[in-house]
């Protein structure tokens, strides 16, 4: 501090003291919707010893003072200068939506994400919490202490009635509404009225939730005797829990290794620390079986799957803000579950895309909950046995730096240090099933009926029906026909409103855009030149459950996608069916690939491998080796023993070969050169800026400049990048609107973020254009 000389008739105060002067108790507030904030507010005295960052409060905003709610994210005494602050209006949550650690998340996915800090917060609080659904406010009536001292010595002069209901409420234990009171004192209302009135009671409005908390009744279950590699595992993670350090590791185990036996044990080892643990799963495998499984190892656990209504939802959240909850088990979202003390995060099937969000904020819960246990010092684990790229080359980049250091370039981001546990084989001794290719060229060309299932799979169907056991066949397309297009003049039905071309769904006989869910009539002749020869070609599963009720008559088959999904609780009935063997062929899209266990499947057959394969997509490899890995992981779970037969035009393919080796290491070696050559990820971050408009010129216009801009802005940082586009989009046209985009990646994705931020905050915005940003993005369309 510089010090100054002292006049005696100073005009101005010492700069200290007009500090001290003008400080002010300031709250920081954020909207979700623009404009975001944040802005500074005043908090009045009276307010400044009940707001807590957290709590959202209602502030005037803008010109006309407009009350509107939003989240208070800081507090600080703030020299506020010549500013005049508004002041903050009312509190509107009586604690704090989110303890300190999940706002500093919050900030850590508005800056990842590039996306305003409001509407990261929309996402982490649920809704059912911001609208405290299922909840009521009563109003509990007590004796004040003076009261209640005059009562006692029988100097208080009032009606008998009023005396009896004031010595009824002064001897309970807890405060009583006024029915309660009532009803205890066997008196009307009127009295206790009277003596709110008088002030002889005082009264205090609570919210209190309504939801009752269900005992399930579950059949307890017993301890499993680990293998040698499932106790490798457990060890290396209770190590990381016990020395209270993060840690991220990849389990990376064959389907049926006993990998979720393993998550159990270290649950079962954070919860005796008083923690709480998350485990996140595909909303698709959060079945009745996973459910029944964590039920029956723990004592208090929630479930967040999608089908909770708002109240339940805010029900548990409360419940496991208040650390009711040992462990929460959920989707997705579960990674903002509120546990107190948390200890361990699992994701299973770590690769799986519905850990991403599809929009604004989109955030990937993989990294988010990698944000968190790292903040929180514990250790986050990931399991699968197809990992996603990302998380594989981490491992290998750890390995490596452990033996020799890796040569890095100057910008890049420094490596994410990842552990990992192999677990190459499945529990008992259980040999993986036998996979075998059907070539579709030769097929094609013999076949004599056309159909979906060649003559070998219809073998072996039957085969596997006469031993007793069940089948399981995959298409990843739902839907009659898939292609609709006429003859004669060659137009193909497409959808209005997209780039898209519309699917037949036979049983309501409509066209159906899947994009969209526009849907028409099934034209019966072409629209355009009345020819009435109008084809239906290509296969769905609708079409293949017709073919495979004419092929295997008399047997049991159910198809499942989300057109006979809709309705809650259908898929669960559908396993059950399965489970207790009234199914014998369960048909269906990627919904019926991922972690059911079913030990009598000795089938499963794909009918067409190559649906996913020639994707413009960078990861179509990846996804592919993924779902015919995770389906024929399906089989051979029992003491039968179980084979896979796959349909494809390319049986070459290394995505496919792999696969049937169930040689993970072998296709991650093929695809990352490719990956490294044009600096996809897991080599560099991925940024993608997507426009769109009812104006195909407008979004083509911002598209340019824009991308002009983050050229420019991206060289500048003299990193090493590469920058695709603008071009539009591989789906231009989607709900009526036309779309573009441009792809920026780098291995400093860092700075690239950075880059991208600064033009983004200075963007124009044009009437009637629409842009958002995807980092990390997984869907390219
Ligand atoms: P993953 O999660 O790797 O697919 P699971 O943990 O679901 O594997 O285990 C597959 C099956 O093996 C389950 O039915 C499970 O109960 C059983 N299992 C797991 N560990 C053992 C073990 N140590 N001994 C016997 N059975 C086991
Ligand atoms: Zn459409």
């Amino acid at each position: 501090m510089s010090s100054r000389q002292p006049t005696l008739f100073d005009a101005a105060p010492d700069p200290w003291e007009l500090d001290a002067a003008t400080e002010q108790l300031t709250a920081e507030v954020v909207f979700f919707d623009p404009p975001h904030g944040p802005f500074d507010y005043l908090v009045p005295a009276p307010l400044a010893a009940r707001l807590r960052p957290g709590q959202r409060v209602q502030v005037p905003l803008g010109r006309g003072n407009r009350p509107i709610v939003g989240y208070c994210t800081a507090i600080a005494a703030k020299s506020v200068g010549q500013r005049t602050l508004k002041p903050v209006g009312r509190i509107v949550d009586d604690q704090p939506l989110l303890s300190p650690p999940m706002l500093r998340l919050a900030h850590w996915m508005s800056d990842h994400y590039l996306c305003p800090l409001g509407q990261i917060l929309q996402t982490v609080i649920p809704a059912g919490v911001r609208g405290q659904a299922g909840t009521r406010e009563m109003t509990f009536l007590s004796v004040p202490d003076a009261i209640r001292a005059q009562l006692a010595a029988g100097t208080l002069k009032v009606g008998a009635k009023q005396h009896e209901a004031l010595k009824v409420l002064a001897a309970s234990s807890r405060p009583l509404t006024p029915q309660e009171l009532a009803q205890a004192a066997r008196c009307t209302l009127a009295p206790v009225a009277e003596l709110r009135k008088k002030k002889l009671v005082t009264a205090q409005v609570r919210r209190i939730q309504q939801m009752e908390a269900l005992e399930q009744v579950v059949h307890r279950e017993d301890h499993l005797v680990l293998n040698a590699d499932q106790q490798a595992a457990l060890e290396t993670i209770l190590a990381a829990l016990r020395e209270q350090r993060h840690e991220t590791v990849l389990m990376h185990g064959v389907t049926g290794s006993g990998k979720t036996e393993v998550y159990i044990r270290a649950i079962e080892e954070v919860i005796q620390y008083g923690r709480q643990a998350i485990v996140l799963v595909p909303e698709i495998s959060l079945t009745p079986q996973t459910r029944q499984r964590f039920r029956s190892r723990f004592e208090r656990v929630a479930l967040l799957h999608s089908h909770l209504s708002d109240s339940e939802r805010h029900w548990h959240w409360q419940q496991i803000a208040q650390g009711q909850v040992q462990v929460v088990v959920g989707a997705r979202s579960a990674v903002f579950a509120p546990t107190p003390h948390l200890g361990l995060i699992v994701i299973d099937e770590e690769h799986d895309a519905s850990f991403k969000q599809g929009e604004q904020p989109r955030y990937h819960a993989r990294d988010v909950g990698e944000q968190r246990a790292s903040a929180e010092n514990v250790p986050l684990v990931l399991g699968s046995a197809t990992p996603s790229l990302e998380s594989w080359h981490r491992a290998s980049r750890s390995v490596l730096s452990t033996q020799h250091a890796v040569p890095s370039n100057e910008h890049a981001d420094p490596p994410n240090p990842l552990r990992l546990i192999d677990m190459p084989r499945r529990v008992e001794d259980r040999p993986l099933p036998a996979v075998a290719t059907i070539d579709l060229r030769t097929e094609f060309q013999s076949r004599a009926s056309r159909g979906a299932v060649s003559r070998s799979l219809h073998r072996a169907i039957d085969e596997a029906l006469a031993d007793d056991g069940q089948v399981i066949l995959l298409l990843n397309r739902r839907g009659y026909s898939t292609h609709i297009q006429c003859p004669a003049c060659g137009f193909v039905a497409k959808c209005p409103h997209c780039d898209l071309s519309l699917k037949h769904h036979r049983k309501e006989e409509k066209v159906v855009c899947h994009y969209c869910d526009h849907e028409e009539p099934s034209p019966a002749r072409c629209p355009d030149c009345s020819f009435d020869g109008i084809r239906y070609a290509g296969f769905g599963t609708e079409r293949l459950e017709s073919e495979i009720k004419a092929r295997f008559p008399g047997v049991e088959v159910l198809r499942m996608d989300s057109d006979t999904m809709q309705r809650p609780g259908s898929h669960e009935q559908a396993l059950d069916r399965f489970r207790r063997g009234e199914v014998k062929i369960l048909l269906g899209t990627q919904m019926i690939a991922k972690g059911l266990d079913f030990p009598n499947v000795t089938l499963v057959g794909v009918i067409n491998a190559d649906l996913t394969l020639h994707f413009a997509d960078l990861r179509a490899a990846e996804r592919t080796f993924q779902l015919v890995t995770q389906v024929a992981g399906r089989t051979g779970r029992g003491d039968k023993g179980g084979r896979v037969l796959v349909q494809t035009f390319s049986p070459d393919h290394y995505a496919i070969q792999a696969a049937i080796e169930h040689d993970y290491a072998r296709f991650a070696a093929a695809e990352l050169p490719s990956r490294r050559e044009h600096l996809y990820p897991p080599f560099a971050s991925l940024i993608r800026l997507i426009v769109r408009s009812e104006s195909d010129s407008a979004a083509e216009q911002f598209i340019e400049s824009a991308a002009a801009r983050l050229r420019a802005a991206i060289a500048a940082k003299k990193i090493e990048h590469r920058l695709l586009g603008p071009a539009p989009c591989p789906i231009h046209k989607l709900r009526g609107m036309f779309r573009y985009h441009v792809l920026m990646s780098s291995p400093a994705g860092e700075l690239l973020r950075h880059a991208v931020r600064d033009v983004l905050d200075d963007l124009e915005p044009i009437e009637g254009v629409q842009w958002v940003v995807d980092v990390d993005p997984l869907d390219l369309l």
